[in-house]
């Protein structure tokens, strides 16, 4: 479908074909249809459902990931007609946390949202037969699976968010105590691949997994980092966001997430070389937005700038407050960056001497 803004249809699809090598699949084609509006039974038009047909038998194909997110009829009627097995984008960024999840919360939350997004999907053939016997006389076997298939499900549902609310308390125990000790929380958000893990290792000299991959990073690692005053933080790296990311998941990582939502200052790395970068940041902006972050302190880096040719296009943006120009791959700029970061503790430690009156005695 036509996309507004600028992010034109090719540009989705070649993320989506990225997603999808993430996965570990071989992209094979892609192609697209300009429409007023999906059809509800195929979500494409019955010309194109042949032509698709025609162009994965040609290249051999077994699998047809669609960009937009595909009711659960859509995509059985288009695995029936096209005979592969079809996905949507929601579907495969499921399946690539659920490969990337490595901590026992982040695999939770990865269940919880595969769950959730697999329960409306779930025994379509049951619905239909139920249907066509018009009810009575035909609940058979089948229909009952389907509700034990269900409830099962649901259990599974409330097992797990329970362990996450449990997993959530004791963060919030030792982020209090953070509090008490004033140690101040950074959190670094930006688009997938902007280069937040590797700026993270060049912040703390670790060695977090840093990827040309979509979603390398999807547990939150926290570290300490000094400064060059001696000042002690706390820095997070958090799951990468993306376009049109699956809601599912920002409910299941909303815990997570919270990290962000509490710390003090925001370091939003973005990813300059790339022809998107605006929009990428955008939608960076609209996941902190649906999360309700209330951005205090918000620090905009302008990572990988080894890759551009000329600086002056994007001098435009080295006007807004708060931003400097970086390679965290080279390990330029960063003295910059960490001058900032120090401004926005010391402001944040004055709010914090308001907040909380020095005790007299
Ligand atoms: P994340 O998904 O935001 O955590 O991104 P990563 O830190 O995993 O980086 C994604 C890719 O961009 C990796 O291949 C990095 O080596 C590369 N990268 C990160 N920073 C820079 C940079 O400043 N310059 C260049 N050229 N590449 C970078």
């Amino acid at each position: 479908l036509e996309r507004q803004g600028k992010w034109q249809i090719t540009d989705s699809l070649k993320e989506l074909a990225q997603l999808a090598e993430t996965a570990g699949a071989e992209v094979l084609g892609m192609t697209w249809q300009k429409r007023d509006r999906p059809d509800s039974a195929l979500f494409i038009g019955r010309g194109k459902v042949e032509e698709l047909s025609l162009l994965s038998q040609e290249k051999n194909a077994n699998l047809i990931v669609f960009d937009d997110e595909l009711s659960p009829a859509q995509q059985r009627n288009l695995e029936k007609a096209l005979g592969v097995k079809v996905l949507d984008r929601t579907a495969l960024i499921l399946d690539i946390f659920a490969q990337r999840a490595r901590s026992h919360e982040g695999k939770l939350q990865v269940e919880l949202a595969q769950l959730r997004y697999n329960l409306p999907r779930l025994g379509g053939q049951g619905l239909v037969l139920s249907r066509l016997g018009g009810g009575i006389g035909t609940r058979g076997p089948g229909e009952t699976k389907l509700e034990v298939d269900r409830r099962r499900i649901r259990d599974r549902v409330n097992d797990i968010t329970r362990q996450i609310e449990y997993i959530k308390k004791q963060r919030n125990l030792h982020r209090k105590r953070r509090e008490i000790t004033r140690i101040p929380t950074i959190a670094l958000v930006g688009y997938t691949n902007a280069g937040k893990s590797t700026l993270l290792n060049l912040l703390t000299a670790s060695e977090v997994l840093a990827e040309d991959k979509l979603f390398a990073t999807l547990d939150p690692t926290t570290r300490n980092i000094t400064l060059t005053n001696g000042q002690q933080a706390l820095i997070t790296d958090t799951v990468g966001f993306i376009q049109k990311l699956p809601h599912q998941l920002i409910a299941a990582f909303r815990a997570t997430l919270e990290e962000v939502v509490q710390a003090d200052i925001l370091l939003h790395v973005v990813d300059v070389s790339h022809p998107q970068y605006q929009e990428q940041s955008h939608a960076v902006f609209q996941v902190l937005h649906e999360l309700n972050v209330d951005i205090k302190q918000l620090i905009t880096i302008f990572n990988k700038a080894d890759k551009i040719g000329d600086p002056n296009s994007v001098s435009a943006l080295l006007k807004t407050e708060n931003s400097v120009m970086i390679s965290a791959l080279r390990g330029h700029g960063v003295e910059g960056l960490l001058l900032l970061i120090e401004d926005a503790i010391k402001q944040k430690t004055i709010e914090m001497h308001l907040l909380i009156p020095y005790d007299e005695s």
